[in-house]
């Protein structure tokens, strides 16, 4: 792509993007009559204009019906989780049967674990990337406390090398080798989210599984981001929360996709609730659990239905849209980014780094920039001026232009922002 630091271009590329009608199905935050530069949909996406109208409904039928609104309800309540299974299966790779929504990304991954991490005296490590998101260290370490390990001796972080930001991907299989006779779990994130990396998580599954390790996912910045194809790449277990690219709002349920073989399997221990229990003898409320044969035997609790009706209003533009088109507008669009950050520095002493690979296959949307030199006043100008990025001390800023509702425009504005900000 031949991209031009120019408004004239990124407006020619904006005429030309077969997603450009998305950009007024969501709701932009304003400053000053008109709508900020919004990078920040890895951490909370925008609001679907729809979102209302989906939970709009389910509080009439619950304020029409009461707990009628059981049997009433315009979409049933009681099965309301299953209608995600088929287009969440279609966003990440999966056979619906494979996936379930409920709860949230940190319990999630605890229960995950409770089935998925089960260390013997011989096989107890987990290895996972250095920096993961804190939540998960915290969720890693305290599940090796509770089984009595020392998280010191059997948490194995792979670091990036020293004067690098990415991990190697060759170290991380080195280390996967290092271990195979002693580690348990293999758990990464999809896309580290303070780098913006992707990992290879066919890879990675298939190393790990060579050594007889369990291979799971955080994807919490991979989920509406990535193209996955999780059942072909064998991947044991993976969970995500809906909140960031995929919309759903603050704090929105969490989706886990679990493999068809361990679906299937009757041993395996996990954490139940009723609502994993076989639905034809369910409100028997017999005591002895029958699981359902899906992920669904995963689910404790009755489904939240305002959360997922908002979760539902994402979900249908995602299913309309699709991840071929997401991903392909994102190679151009974060390319584009790229560009304009390489042309900002051919004019500046002290460059900006783009520690994202430069590679299209390691990178989603999302590109961390450090300012070498520059403190927290660059990232306050910036935000005067009308972008919302995110900036992580003591001085990067992550900006991830989302192809959904995202244009060439935000970027290039952005770009002549960032210039004159420096
Ligand atoms: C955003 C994020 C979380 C947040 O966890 P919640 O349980 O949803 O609060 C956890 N892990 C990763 C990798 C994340 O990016």
């Amino acid at each position: 792509m031949n991209y031009q630091n120019t408004e004239s271009f990124a407006r020619e590329m904006d005429e030309k993007d077969s997603l450009k009608g998305y950009r007024d199905k969501f709701y932009f935050p304003m400053m000053h009559g008109k709508k900020t530069i919004y990078f920040t949909g890895n951490s909370l996406g925008l609001q679907p204009v729809t979102t209302q109208d989906y939970v709009l409904n389910e509080l009439e039928d619950w304020a029409t019906f009461g707990v009628e609104g059981h049997f009433h309800a315009r979409n049933n309540w009681l099965s309301y989780h299953e209608q995600f299974a088929e287009p969440v299966a279609k966003l990440v790779g999966a056979l619906p049967s494979e996936i379930v929504v409920m709860n949230q990304l940190t319990v999630n991954l605890h229960l995950l674990m409770v089935s998925f991490y089960r260390p013997t005296d011989k096989r107890f490590k987990i290895i996972c990337e250095a920096k993961a998101f804190p939540s998960d260290q915290y969720a890693m370490q305290s599940q090796v406390k509770f089984h009595g390990y020392n998280p010191e001796d059997a948490i194995i972080e792979v670091a990036a090398r020293e004067g690098e930001h990415c991990i190697r991907h060759e170290d991380i299989i080195a280390a996967i080798d290092k271990n195979k006779d002693s580690v348990a779990l293999v758990l990464f994130g999809g896309v580290n989210y303070y780098t913006g990396q992707v990992f290879n998580m066919k890879a990675i599954t298939e190393a790990g599984h060579t050594v007889g390790a369990i291979v799971g996912f955080d994807l919490a910045h991979a989920a509406g981001n990535l193209k996955m194809e999780l059942h072909n790449w064998d991947v044991d277990f993976a969970c995500w929360c809906s909140y960031k690219y995929l919309n759903s709002g603050p704090g929105g349920v969490s989706g886990v996709y679990i493999n068809e073989r361990h679906v299937t399997d009757k041993n395996i221990p996990r954490f139940a609730g009723w609502w994993g229990h076989d639905k034809g003898t369910r409100f028997k409320m017999d005591k002895d659990f029958v699981p359902i044969p899906s992920a669904e035997a995963w689910q404790m609790s009755n489904a939240p239905v305002l959360s997922m009706a908002a979760h539902k209003a994402s979900v249908d533009i995602f299913d309309e849209v699709g991840m071929d088109a997401l991903v392909a507008k994102t190679e151009l669009l974060t390319g584009y980014l790229e560009f304009i950050i390489d042309d900002i520095n051919k004019s500046l002493e002290q460059k900006l780094e783009i520690i994202t690979p430069r590679d299209k296959s390691q990178r989603g949307c999302q590109l961390s920039i450090v300012a070498h030199g520059r403190g927290k006043d660059l990232f306050n100008k910036l935000t005067e001026a009308g972008v919302i990025s995110d900036w992580r001390e003591p001085n990067v800023i992550r900006c991830a232009p989302v192809p959904l509702y995202n244009s060439f425009e935000d970027v290039y504005r952005f770009g002549e922002i960032l210039k004159n900000s420096l």
